[in-house]
């Protein structure tokens, strides 16, 4: 599957541009796996990796993104923040 990054503030314009990553940073909360009644473990990684971007129309805005669960494929949602203008 090929990853498609693409400025949210150009599309919602019907507008392109190139998006340029700005880099990423993880949060570090503990947690621990569980394991369901047949004893697979379930990986619900509460732990966000944030990235960066800025498109070439000047547009920044940072994506946060979950791992998925290997067990059962649950993930959670990735959240869109846009950022204001540097
Ligand atoms: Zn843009
Ligand atoms: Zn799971």
């Amino acid at each position: 599957m090929t990853l498609i990054v693409q400025c949210p503030a150009c599309a919602e314009q019907e507008d392109e541009s190139k998006v340029f990553p700005l880099g990423c940073s993880a949060t570090l909360l503990s947690y621990a796996p569980y394991y369901d009644e047949q004893g697979v473990a379930h990986y619900h990684d509460p732990n966000a990796t944030t990235s960066s971007y800025r498109c070439s129309k000047g547009h920044v805005w940072n994506v946060k993104s979950y791992k998925e669960c290997p067990a059962c494929g649950w993930r959670k949602a990735d959240d869109l923040v846009i950022a204001p203008k540097w």
